[in-house]
Order: C-alpha cells, then sequence, then structure tokens
C-alpha cells in the first residue's frame, strides 16, 4: 500500500473488486500477522448474528485485518473497544457533526450507523491466537445508495458533512491508528476505558438492552466498567451488561 507507515499492519495486502466478505476471505487462508484484506464491494457482508452489512461499491471502506495477539482470552473483550476507538479517533478528525460510539461495535455520525465492526476470534490454550478485525464504513455514499431497510438507521460521512472524502487516505490513518494502539495495548495490557466511556452514544440516557430483539433490561446508561462491560442503573439495582449478542436501544 504506497504511503502507508506501519510497522507490520498491510505490509501483506490483498485487494478484491469484489469479494463474499473480507472476514470469509480472511478465515480462507491462514494470513500472516498483520495481513489486511480490501474489498471495493462484498456481495455478503455480515455484521454480529449473521446480519447484513451492505456494501456499496467504491463508495465505502470494507477491510479486514488480521492479528495473532497470542494475549490472555481474558482480553478479547477489550478488542472490540479498542479498535472502534481506534477508527472513532480517525474519523473524528474528518468530521463536524457529532461523533460517538455505539456500544460495543458500531460508530454513530448524528444519530446514525456510519461504521461497524465484527470481530472475530480463534482461541487456544486459553490465548488469542487469532483476531479477524472486520470494517466498515459509509464514506461517500448518497442518500439514494442506501436501501430502504436500512435507510432509517445508516448514513455517511459524505452525507452527513456534505462533501467527498478520499477513502485512501482515511484508510491509511486507520491502519496507522489501529496498530499504534493495538501494539501500545500487547504491550501495557491496558485500555483508558474512561476516555472511550466519554463518547458513548447514549451516555446518561434511559436506553433498553434487547436480546435477539426482545428488552430484556431497561435503566440508565451511566458508564463502562474496566473490563468493557455496560454499566446501567435500574429502578432496583445496579447493573452490568457484557457483550453477548445484545443491543442497545435509545428509550
Ligand atoms: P444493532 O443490534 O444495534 O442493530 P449491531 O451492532 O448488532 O447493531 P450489526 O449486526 O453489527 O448491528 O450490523 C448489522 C446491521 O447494520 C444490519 O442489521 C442493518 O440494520 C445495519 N446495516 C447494514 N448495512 C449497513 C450499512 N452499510 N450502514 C449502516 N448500517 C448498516
Amino acid at each position: 500500500i504506497p504511503n502507508l507507515k506501519t510497522k507490520f499492519i498491510g505490509k501483506k495486502y490483498l485487494y478484491f473488486e469484489e469479494i463474499d466478505s473480507t472476514n470469509i476471505q480472511a478465515k480462507r487462508e491462514n494470513y500472516e500477522d498483520g495481513a489486511v484484506i480490501f474489498a471495493e464491494s462484498q456481495t455478503a457482508g455480515k455484521g454480529r448474528k449473521n446480519r447484513k452489512w451492505i456494501s456499496h461499491k467504491g463508495l465505502g471502506l470494507y477491510f479486514t485485518i488480521v492479528l495473532k495477539p497470542e494475549i490472555e482470552v481474558n482480553y478479547l473483550s477489550h478488542f472490540s473497544l479498542l479498535f472502534n476507538y481506534s477508527v472513532f479517533k480517525v474519523l473524528r478528525n474528518y468530521v463536524n457533526g457529532k461523533i460517538k460510539i455505539k456500544w460495543p461495535n458500531d460508530i454513530y455520525l448524528n444519530g446514525k450507523k456510519i461504521a461497524g465492526f465484527l470481530i472475530e476470534s480463534s482461541i487456544e490454550n486459553n490465548s488469542i491466537s487469532k483476531l479477524i478485525v472486520g470494517v466498515g464504513i459509509n464514506v461517500n455514499q448518497s442518500i439514494k445508495d442506501f436501501e430502504e431497510d436500512i435507510k432509517e438507521v445508516a448514513t455517511s460521512l459524505k452525507i452527513e458533512e456534505g462533501k467527498t472524502f478520499s477513502r485512501k487516505e482515511i484508510f491509511l490513518d486507520i491502519l496507522q491508528q489501529i496498530e499504534k494502539d493495538y501494539l501500545k495495548f500487547i504491550k501495557e495490557n491496558y485500555l483508558d476505558i474512561k476516555k472511550i466511556e466519554e463518547n458513548l452514544l447514549w451516555l446518561n440516557q434511559d436506553v433498553m438492552i434487547l436480546e435477539d430483539g426482545k428488552p430484556i433490561l431497561s435503566g440508565k446508561l451511566i458508564g463502562l466498567n474496566e473490563d468493557g462491560s455496560l454499566m446501567l442503573r435500574t429502578d432496583e439495582d445496579l447493573r452490568f451488561v457484557y457483550v453477548g449478542d445484545l443491543s442497545i436501544r435509545n428509550k
């Protein structure tokens, strides 16, 4: 990748005009640590729980980074927040709009979804042997590019900021930021949860937690715990919400 200033991320780089999904491609082969798989469009992009991630040819950023951290499995929940925060910091530099981290794996701009992550992992002997970090970002889509079923939730940098962006520039910034934050985390085993918390979507607001689309808990979102779980104050007590396949909604 020309102009990429990283130590190992993106040294191995695979580019596809079209592919089923960059995460699926990452799992098909045994790529080296830091390999990056990029696609102009995906025909079977995925979100969590087999939900669809829709891509628009040449308009968004769709890529996967393969990482081999060899770190204790206890740290798994931190990675989702770590990568989310890296991408958040990069996008924040490009926008004037209100940008927020939606726990655990999305980024919102002016109340709509601008980016999503799908992180998959392999565990061996209690250690994380492989992380497949899938990233989807809506960059240059116009309103008409979004399908009916995601119009309500989805937006792009272009729609919110009123101009076209260089996908290349954002992509390079993200690879560099992710490498920096990842190497620091691997070395120090520490993540500044408070900084992430400050940027949480719906912080100090009433939210509900859904499981399989059904509400299972309501309360005020009061923050993030050291382990990356959410803290909710309900009428009765304080509750911790762990990732699993839960979703959060504003009330
Ligand atoms: P939630 O549970 O709050 O809906 P999630 O993080 O679980 O969010 P994911 O499974 O990560 O959602 O992402 C899939 C969902 O994202 C789809 O169900 C769809 O609503 C939405 N979506 C799909 N493609 C896009 C896109 N290009 N931009 C924004 N949103 C999208």
